[in-house]
């Protein structure tokens, strides 16, 4: 009898290293072949257009799910209707796990599984792994020839994409091409890891079927939705639904697939609990941070510890020269900043880290922060937007995981420190889901007012990209919008820093990339929810929408509420967005004292 049923996501899980399936074990956690906890490794997989706080890693559930469902189960639905317009013959798919087809392999007294998101059988058989991520980020794998650049991939008539070796086999002795097509093969990289769940499948079904092409289903990033509804249903065209085509891949990465089964396999049968080295494979910080990193990482220290280095992807250097990632420092025990020696840290920001650790001291760049704070112009406009980063596009010229607005605070502070929390609040808060953006844009070129006054966002790349886009789809807001644009004023460069920004005002080029201050409760990170609680005594805590992941849970749930719970939940997401801008207002106030 075979001992165990192996799943796509148990196979990712335990390839982690040797101790987790022991730990999977111990801890008795719910085996990977339930149903709904494959649905939930697909979700988790796609999530990689959202922005996540670090405390908010862990917590997505069913929650997620429920809000965000509907929507991946219709973008199965959109690749199913391509496939078989495209492909004809019998098209299986199904928008619950087990509908699907099951394929099973008996494999050294294992039991391999995996349900097909899309079987079609045609002239071939083609098997389809549907994601519910864009095609973005696979165009994106570029590479030059000749000074031009280009990506890795070509689109066919029937828009399939395909590794461009295949019309010219010469680009496997291209280098460039190589490094990104090896990102493809690289389970731990945001393309690679789709392509792994796919080679899985791959391996389970090949026994029975020598002939099938394997595809990624996924959203094509180019697509731009006209508006058009059909009883309250939106009307998408079948180029959404976009297919990779990596057959010939997965059949040159098959004997590594056949050696990974067989290192979990042998993980499974050891049972080997002891501590392994800490390494890539933990994801810390990531979507798949491993359930067990409390478990693994307990003797690091909550507190100035190693991983709280800034840019420590870049690694430390010993004064022999000898380069070390912050996995091979944790490993040999240097578990805290302190425990660096001052020498090994080459940047100034990490000495910065290290000397507030051992102190416990706050550090500042006074000089900066001043001449940062002097160039604002009042009135100041605290500005902050809340988006949906909606999978299919839901309004007149968007693509898949726009941005879409619902939602914008400001508090408008007419003088140094004059700003009234409710009297200067101006708030836009999108009724339902129809499109709002219209009003959204006129009630926010209301308020902001030409008169020059800058408008405070924290971490401008959001804000900013995103009056760009509503700038195009509403032309005749758009010089307003760009004057907007042209008077944004980043908080962050105040706290942390900004080199365009401090060379402008006459630092030289050392100083401006140098943090402008640093507080060992930052835990490496510059966030507001991390740098309010250090100025302020406002707290996040307890408020029924908490994070912006909660806001978009709340706004995405309006249809599913009566009455008097979308009028709760209005005045949430209400108190939430006047909170962040809020948040600004006090960090100024603080600043300006300094
Ligand atoms: S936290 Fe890291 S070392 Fe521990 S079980 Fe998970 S992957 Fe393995």
């Amino acid at each position: 009898m075979n001992e165990m049923n192996i799943t796509k996501s148990t196979f990712m899980e335990y390839l982690r290293c040797k101790r987790y399936p022991a730990l999977n074990k111990i801890y008795k956690r719910k085996d990977t072949d339930d149903l709904e906890k494959e649905r939930y490794y697909d979700l988790i997989s796609s999530l990689d257009n959202f922005e996540i706080d670090d405390d908010q890693i862990m917590s997505f559930d069913t929650e997620h799910l429920d809000v965000m469902m509907p929507y991946f189960s219709k973008i199965e639905v959109l690749l199913a209707n391509k496939v078989s317009s495209l492909f004809k013959g019998e098209t299986r798919y199904g928008i619950k796990y087990g509908e699907q087809k099951l394929f099973l392999r008996d494999y050294l007294n294992f039991n391999l599984s995996c349900f097909v998101d899309i079987y079609n059988k045609s002239e071939h058989t083609n098997i389809i792994e549907v994601k519910a991520t864009t095609s973005r980020k696979y165009l994106d794998l570029g590479f030059s020839i000749d000074g031009v650049k280009q990506s890795i991939f070509y689109k066919d008539d029937d828009n399939i994409l395909h590794l461009k070796e295949k019309l010219d086999p010469d680009l496997l002795t291209n280098k460039k091409y190589m490094v990104q097509r090896n990102k493809l093969k690289d389970r731990f990289h945001s393309v690679g890891v789709y392509v792994y769940d796919l080679l899985f499948q791959r391996f389970v079904i090949e026994e029975d079927i020598k002939d099938a092409k394997y595809y990624l289903g996924i959203v094509n990033s180019e697509y731009v939705f006209d508006g058009t509804y059909i009883e309250d249903e939106p009307i998408y065209d079948t180029s959404i639904a976009i297919l990779i085509d990596l057959t010939d891949l997965t059949k040159e990465l098959l004997p590594v697939m056949e050696d990974e089964i067989k290192e979990v396999i042998k993980r499974i049968t050891e049972d080997d609990e002891t501590k392994v080295k800490l390494g890539n494979y933990c994801q810390l910080k990531k979507m798949r941070q491993c359930i067990f990193k409390d478990i693994c990482y307990s003797h690091v220290p909550l507190k100035n510890s190693l991983l709280e280095f800034l840019d420590k992807h870049h690694g430390f250097k010993t004064s022999e020269g000898e380069k070390y990632d912050y996995f091979e420092l944790l490993n040999d025990g240097y578990l805290t900043m302190e425990s660096v020696p001052h020498n090994w840290l080459t940047r100034k920001n990490n000495q910065i880290q290290r000397d507030c650790a051992l102190t416990h001291k706050e550090y500042f760049d006074i000089a900066k922060i001043r001449s940062a704070v002097g160039i604002l112009k009042y009135p100041i406009y605290h500005l902050d937007f809340e988006s949906f980063p909606c999978p299919l596009p839901r309004y007149r010229g968007e693509k898949a995981y726009a941005q879409s607005l619902f939602q914008f605070s400001i508090h408008i502070e007419r003088e140094p420190g004059v700003c009234d929390k409710e009297k200067d609040h101006y708030e836009f808060l999108a009724y339902d889901h129809s499109d709002n953006r219209e009003q959204l844009v006129k009630e926010l070129c209301e308020c902001i007012k030409d008169d020059g006054g800058s408008v405070m966002v924290y971490n401008e790349s959001f804000e900013k990209t995103r009056i760009k886009e509503l700038a195009k789809i509403f032309p005749e807001y758009s010089e307003q919008l760009l004057k907007i644009n042209e008077r944004l004023y980043d908080l962050l460069h105040v706290v942390k820093t900004n080199s365009k920004l401090f060379t402008s005002l006459g630092y030289d080029d050392e100083r401006s990339k140098t943090i402008n201050y640093y507080h060992e409760n930052l835990h490496g990170s510059f966030s507001i929810k991390k740098v309010l609680p250090i100025f302020s005594n406002l707290t996040y805590k307890g408020m029924v929408v908490g994070n912006g992941m909660e806001a978009v849970y709340a706004y995405a749930r309006y249809k599913q509420y009566d009455e008097t719970s979308l009028k709760v939940t209005r005045e949430a997401l209400t108190k939430y967005c006047q909170q962040d801008t809020w948040a600004m207002v006090e960090i100024l106030k603080e600043l300006r004292k300094i």
